[in-house]
């Protein structure tokens, strides 16, 4: 813990569910100046035994410090609670760390401009429990000078503190990609614990399996990723219909052992339509292409 410095910005944190008590906990312990607010008053209790100042409401939080972080369910919330306030957020900084799309950033964005505040967009990548850590990452967007003038204040929240660029968006979507990547692995995962499990195989017996698969995985993507950057797919591993002979084996075993085969039958319809458009003798990188296409479902607005 760092001694209280009277330099140090005065912080507000607004929302304090799980995420936000711990970000709060995070700037006291780093000796910043916290008030804070929550719709539900009770769950400030710890926060204001270890030195947070409760705000009324949340005009008064605003109200106390140059730099506001916000951390609610969702955009709704941040807007029920800050809408009403106008020219309270004049000239100060407002951090949402509240999950959401890059669109309603970048209109976040906008929304804070005509009240005259600067704006940050950030992404969460850490649970509660990492906040303040070294494990802990946070994605910043928004205007440079505005990250440097709060740089300091930022890092107390984890050592991974990092500007992405200038439009406020880029924040949900590294936060978006992070989290597809993490279902991805974690069904295919469960995926495979159901196979296993009906030859009596435990996950925990699968668990060191798979990570080590997960490994050999991840030191596959600078290769892939520079294919595709360059748009040219050689096969260096085994090629797309190698592949789509493996899947129709995955889809098989889950038939005929009984469990789930709906995202193996996913998997390989979506290959079956690289083949189709003349990748089969391409490495699995080709499928980016299937993945930049909309997908039939409309995009809710
Ligand atoms: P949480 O524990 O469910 O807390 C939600 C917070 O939002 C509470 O403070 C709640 O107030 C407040 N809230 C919701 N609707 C409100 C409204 N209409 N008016 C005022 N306050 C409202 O959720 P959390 O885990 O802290 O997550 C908060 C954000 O962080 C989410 O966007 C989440 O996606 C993101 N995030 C979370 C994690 C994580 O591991 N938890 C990781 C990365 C990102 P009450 O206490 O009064 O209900």
């Amino acid at each position: 813990m760092q001694d209280h410095d009277d330099d140090r910005t005065p912080v507000t944190v607004i929302g304090l569910g799980l995420m936000g008590r711990a970000l709060a906990g995070a700037f006291l312990r780093d000796g910043y100046p916290t008030t804070v607010w929550n719709r539900t008053a009770a769950k400030a209790e710890q926060l204001v035994a270890q030195g947070a100042k409760l705000a009324d409401s949340p005009g008064d939080a605003v109200a106390a410090s140059p730099l506001v972080v916000v951390c609610v369910t969702d955009y709704d919330a941040v807007y029920e609670l800050l809408d009403p306030l106008d020219e309270v957020l004049e000239g100060r900084v407002l951090v949402n760390l509240t999950s959401g799309t890059s669109a309603q950033a970048r209109a976040t964005a906008e929304w804070a401009a005509r009240r005259g505040s600067a704006y940050l967009d950030g992404a969460i990548m850490a649970a509660p429990q990492a906040i303040g850590t070294a494990d802990a990452a946070i994605l910043y967007s928004g205007p440079q000078p505005v990250f440097d003038l709060h740089e300091s204040a930022l890092s107390s929240l984890g050592a991974g503190t990092t500007r992405l660029g200038g439009d406020h968006g880029l924040s949900s979507l590294h936060e978006a990609a992070v989290l597809g990547l993490m279902w991805g692995m974690l069904n295919g995962f469960l995926q495979g614990v159901a196979l296993l499990g009906a030859a009596g195989v435990s996950a925990a017996a699968f668990a060191p399996v798979a990570n080590s698969a997960m490994g050999t995985v991840a030191e596959w993507l600078p290769g892939y990723a520079q294919q595709i950057d360059d748009a040219a797919y050689p096969a260096l591993d085994s090629t797309i219909d190698t592949h789509l002979a493996a899947m129709d084996h995955l889809v098989r075993e889950s038939e005929l052992l009984g469990v789930n085969a709906e995202l193996p039958r996913f998997v390989k319809a979506l290959t079956d339509r690289a083949v189709a458009d003349g990748h089969g003798a391409h490495g699995y990188a080709a499928m980016i292409e299937q993945f930049r296409k909309p997908s039939t479902k409309r995009p809710r607005p």
